[in-house]
This record gives C-alpha cells, sequence and structure tokens, in this order.
C-alpha cells in the first residue's frame, strides 16, 4: 500500500461557480501494489473533459465516491504478474477503455465496445473486477473508466495503457488518449472521411477541435466549424477549418457554400438539439456522426423520411472507433510529421489543487483543454 493525492467526487452536484462548491475533494487515498495483468503509472498529465463534468452534474450517472479522471500520460513504474510486453519506465498513454481481447466485440476489432469493459466500467472496477484504490480508513473508492488520472499515481489493466515514444510531451500523449481518439477516430475510423469531402462540425471543444484537425489531416474540404464561441471559431480557422460559424449562421453558409448539407456532420455537444441540426446539415445519402454524450433520457427527434428517401446515415461513434494499440501509435507518427498539432488545444496547465477552477472554466465554455499536474505542488 502507497498513499497518493487523488481527485474524488463524493456526490453529484451542479451548484455553480464550481471553483466555490468544490464538488472535487483533493485527499490522500491509498493504491495497491499492481496485481497480475496490471500495471501502476505515475500520471504526469491529464487532461479535464467534458465526460468528467458529466459525472460531476449527474448527466453521466456513475458509482460514487470515485476517483476522477479518464484522459492522462505517465510513466510505467511498476507492472504485476504476467505483464511482459509494457517495461518499467515506458511512458505510456491511458485508454478509457479496457479490454478483454476475447469478447465478441474484441475478436471484431471494435475493442471500444469490450463488453468486459464496458461491465468493468460501469461498476468503477479494474477489468476483472476489484478495485486498487481506498480511502486511508478502507473506504470504498470507485475509478473512473479504469483510468483515475487525477491521481499521483494509478493501477489500470494492461490493455488501458498504450506505449509512446519518450519524445512525446506528456500533455499531447494525454490529449491522444481521449480528445483526439474520440475527434480523429470519428473522423478517420467511424466515417472514413476521404480527401476533398465536405464535413461540417457541431461544437469546438476539445472532441471538436480534434475533428477539425482530423479533417484537415486527411484532405478533407470544405470544412466548416460551428460554435457559439468566436475564440473557438478562430481556433478552427487555426486548426484548418476553412469556415467557422455561430449556430445560427451554419444554416445559410451551408446553402451558399454547397446549395445543400455536407456529406459528413459530426456533433461533440452532446445535445440532441445540435444532433438533430447536425442531421439537418447534411446532404442526400451525407451520414451525420454522433460523438458528444447526451444525457441518459434525452430522445432524438429528427425527420424521418430522408433517412430513407435521401439515404442519411445516423451514426454513432464511441472513443472513435479506435484500436487503441494501433491507432494511437499512428496518431502519434502523425503528431510527429506536424499533422496532429493537438498541443494547440491546451489552454491552461494547473497543479492538481487547481481542479475546481479547472471545472469551472469547462463548464462556463471558456477552456478548451486544461491539463492538470498530479506531480506538481500547488
Ligand atoms: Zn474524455
Ligand atoms: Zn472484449
Amino acid at each position: 500500500m502507497m498513499r497518493i493525492r487523488s481527485a474524488v467526487l463524493d456526490a453529484v452536484t451542479d451548484t455553480r461557480p464550481y471553483s466555490a462548491s468544490s464538488p472535487l475533494s483533493v485527499r490522500e487515498l491509498e493504491i495497491s501494489s499492481p496485481g497480475p495483468g496490471r500495471v501502476l503509472v505515475r500520471i504526469e498529465a491529464a487532461g479535464l473533459c467534458h465526460s468528467d463534468l458529466s459525472v460531476v452534474n449527474g448527466d453521466r450517472v456513475r458509482p460514487l465516491p470515485m476517483a476522477l479522471g479518464h484522459e492522462a500520460a505517465g510513466v510505467v513504474v511498476e507492472v504485476g504478474a504476467g505483464v511482459d510486453d509494457v517495461p518499467v519506465g515506458a511512458h505510456v498513454v491511458l485508454v478509457y477503455v479496457p479490454s478483454c481481447g476475447e469478447c465478441a466485440y474484441c475478436a471484431a476489432g471494435q475493442p471500444a465496445l469490450c463488453e468486459k469493459g464496458a461491465a468493468s466500467n460501469g461498476a468503477g472496477e479494474l477489468l476483472g473486477g476489484g478495485r486498487a484504490i481506498q480511502g486511508t480508513e478502507g473506504q470504498l473508492v470507485h475509478h473512473h473508466l479504469g483510468v483515475s488520472a487525477f491521481s499521483e499515481f494509478s493501477v489500470v489493466d494492461r490493455s488501458s495503457v498504450v506505449v509512446v515514444g519518450d519524445d512525446v510531451p506528456f500533455a499531447v500523449a494525454a490529449l491522444l488518449g481521449c480528445a483526439m481518439a474520440t475527434g480523429y477516430g470519428a473522423v478517420a475510423r467511424t466515417a472514413g472521411v476521404r480527401r476533398g469531402q465536405s464535413v461540417a462540425v457541431f461544437g469546438l471543444g476539445g472532441v471538436g477541435l480534434s475533428a477539425v484537425i482530423a479533417a484537415q489531416a486527411v484532405g478533407a474540404g470544405p470544412i466548416i466549424a460551428v460554435d457559439p464561441v468566436a475564440q473557438k471559431q478562430d481556433l478552427a480557422r487555426e486548426l484548418g477549418a476553412t469556415h467557422a460559424v455561430s449556430p445560427g449562421e451554419a444554416t445559410e453558409l451551408l446553402s451558399a457554400l454547397l446549395g445543400g448539407g455536407v456529406e459528413w456532420a459530426f456533433e461533440a455537444v452532446g445535445s440532441t438539439a445540435v444532433l438533430a441540426q447536425a442531421f439537418a446539415a447534411t446532404c442526400r445519402g451525407g451520414t451525420t456522426v454522433a460523438m458528444g454524450l447526451p444525457h441518459p433520457s434525452a430522445q432524438l427527434t429528427i425527420p424521418a423520411l430522408p433517412i430513407v428517401a435521401e439515404a442519411r446515415t445516423v451514426k454513432g461513434s464511441y472513443m472513435g472507433s479506435t484500436r487503441p494499440q494501433i491507432d494511437i501509435p499512428a496518431m502519434v507518427e502523425l503528431w510527429r510529421g506536424g499533422r496532429l498539432p493537438v498541443e494547440k488545444l491546451i489552454t491552461a496547465d494547473l497543479p492538481l489543487d487547481r481542479i475546481n477552477d479547472a471545472l469551472e472554466s469547462l463548464a462556463d465554455g471558456s477552456a478548451v483543454r486544461q491539463i492538470i499536474r498530479p506531480q506538481r505542488a500547488a
């Protein structure tokens, strides 16, 4: 057993500002040595993602208390029995869906849909069951998506790490695990967007902007970025969007530009109203790809006729349909070639003790990706 500092959510709250209500308690936990098939990682950088906020405000129901955080990178400091392909000292990206390698989804090359991974994530446990963390008096604390990244150290399943080169900065590596895996994966894997195809991205947070970067990387165009926040529109243009507009301007732009709609519309907000707008923005034969997580009670209302009469598709994308062990190294290669400028998404770099301030900046829409540094003194 070792003592670590970790950010724990004890109860759901939507009392704002979060910088005052402090939903996350940074406190000591105990962490055990990695058991068979698991590794101990020193977390060097963790991104704050909208999915973390969704757990805090109750949009995404998770067992509590929970040590939050699911987008991170770090260094392997110890490996459990049977782990022979991840050396101590390796730099790793953490992956928020562990995969068993044996279920029908894993066998079909869809580890993001792993049945056992989904079950352990839902239970707040590690793959294979049980937990490696607890309170200092033995209290129950759940893992978040098998990662719990807002912690000095984390014990995770072998399948929750992907080894990357030491040349990749930890903050960049962290973003490859969620924002870029989701955004790049949706464009390159779920959709398979080709050169010259038209793309619209609705919602310009970390995931949406990652989709813009990916659309540029695969040679799509025009690339239309949609968000109410002017600074995010500016950033989208810098990252390769040919046009960036507010939601109210999108329809007019699309008809002026394309006479109809785009071949691919990506939704990164998790709003059914925005998803319906994305669907309306597609052309005949076009596809809407849903990346944002809506509230579990949300129902989508879209006109049914165009699905048949115009052969339009609505498609879900979880973790960008990525195969982490293959696609994250591929993303690293693209980053090395300057084609995935992930670092441009980072708007703040903060010690763990500032996590509630970071939560507020995410909730008020002013931040894109904020990096939390569990190893840095406040
Ligand atoms: Zn995320
Ligand atoms: Zn599986």
